[in-house]
């Protein structure tokens, strides 16, 4: 899978919600992990790393507030956005939500469009080349609607793989990568590729970064992995 399809985890205990609204976040180009309840969610939030988490409110063993306010105490997992989606909609709920450090709030029945719009929000936020946003690193811009890349004004040729590693350089400039979160991000979860592999792209993209010159912006951290700046 390509690192452009965003994970979402799904938290929610109704099969037929769970199986509705995955299967309109799949159609949307959503790569969907699903859990029936809190303590599944926490484990697998751990082993799929979702891009974002939409975590129902009413749930068996651990309830959506509680699963919301151990993420967002951990530092591995405080970033990633969580959207609650739940039955009750009076005001004191929605504060409650939001106090547990949740990002955004759906009630349900809630218009699918708009939680797609929602899940759009955050996401743009924390992966924006996941939405078609332009990314501009000193003088590199990265379309990733039109997969093309300049630096300078000059249009660079990366290849597939070069240009998800770019892209997720780009969207955290200064960001040290690990080999290992490299290969999860770009070449994706599923796939086993040595991790020789990922010096042997970043060579590559090295080359097409500066091709028509300028400095090498991607730096190797010994012992840690590489980051862009
Ligand atoms: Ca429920």
């Amino acid at each position: 899978m390509s690192s452009e399809q965003p994970t979402v985890l799904l938290v929610e205990d109704e099969p037929a919600q769970r199986e509705v609204l995955a299967y309109n976040l799949e159609a949307e180009g959503f790569r969907v992990a699903r859990a029936g309840d809190g303590e599944e969610a926490i484990m697998m939030v751990e082993e799929e790393q979702p891009d974002i988490i939409l975590l129902d409110w009413m749930l068996p063993n651990l309830s959506g507030i509680e699963v919301c306010r151990r993420l967002k105490m951990r530092p591995e997992t405080r970033q990633v956005p969580v959207i609650m989606i739940s039955a009750r909609s009076e005001e004191v709920d929605r504060v409650r939500g939001l106090e547990t450090g949740a990002d955004d709030y759906v009630v349900k029945p809630y218009s699918v469009v708009e939680l797609m719009a929602r899940v759009r929000t955050q996401l743009r936020r924390v992966r924006p080349s996941t939405v078609g946003e332009r990314l501009e690193y000193q003088d590199i811009v990265l379309d990733s609607e039109t997969h093309r890349v300049t630096r300078d004004g000059k249009e660079l040729k990366l290849g597939p793989t070069e240009f998800r590693l770019l892209s997720t350089f780009m969207e955290k400039p200064g960001r040290v990568w690990s080999r290992e979160q490299l290969l999860d991000r770009v070449w994706g979860r599923d796939i086993y590729v040595d991790t020789r592999t990922v010096d042997v792209h970043v060579g590559r993209l090295r080359k097409a970064l500066t091709r028509h010159g300028g400095s090498d912006p991607v730096r190797t951290v010994r012992g840690a992995g590489y980051a862009l700046g």
